[in-house]
């Protein structure tokens, strides 16, 4: 199905089995974990949303996110 990509604000594709998240405007290519970690990184409203991926990730290190760019 069709969501935001976190990257380039376009639309990405997600899998219908939630395996990845794929964008080909900016070729994003992520599994559906990384892109909630992302996400809730970047937006905090998407936590609440995505609590339970978003929970389980809490306190980890944000410095993989930094490698995007
Ligand atoms: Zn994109």
């Amino acid at each position: 199905m069709k969501i935001k990509c976190p990257k380039c604000k376009d639309n990405a594709e997600l899998y219908p089995d939630f395996s990845c998240v794929v964008c080909s405007h900016c070729d994003l290519d992520i599994s559906y974990g990384e892109y909630v970690r992302f996400v809730a990184h970047n937006d905090a409203t998407y936590s609440d949303i995505l609590g339970d991926y978003a929970g389980s990730t809490e306190g980890q290190s944000s410095g993989t996110l930094d490698e995007w760019d």
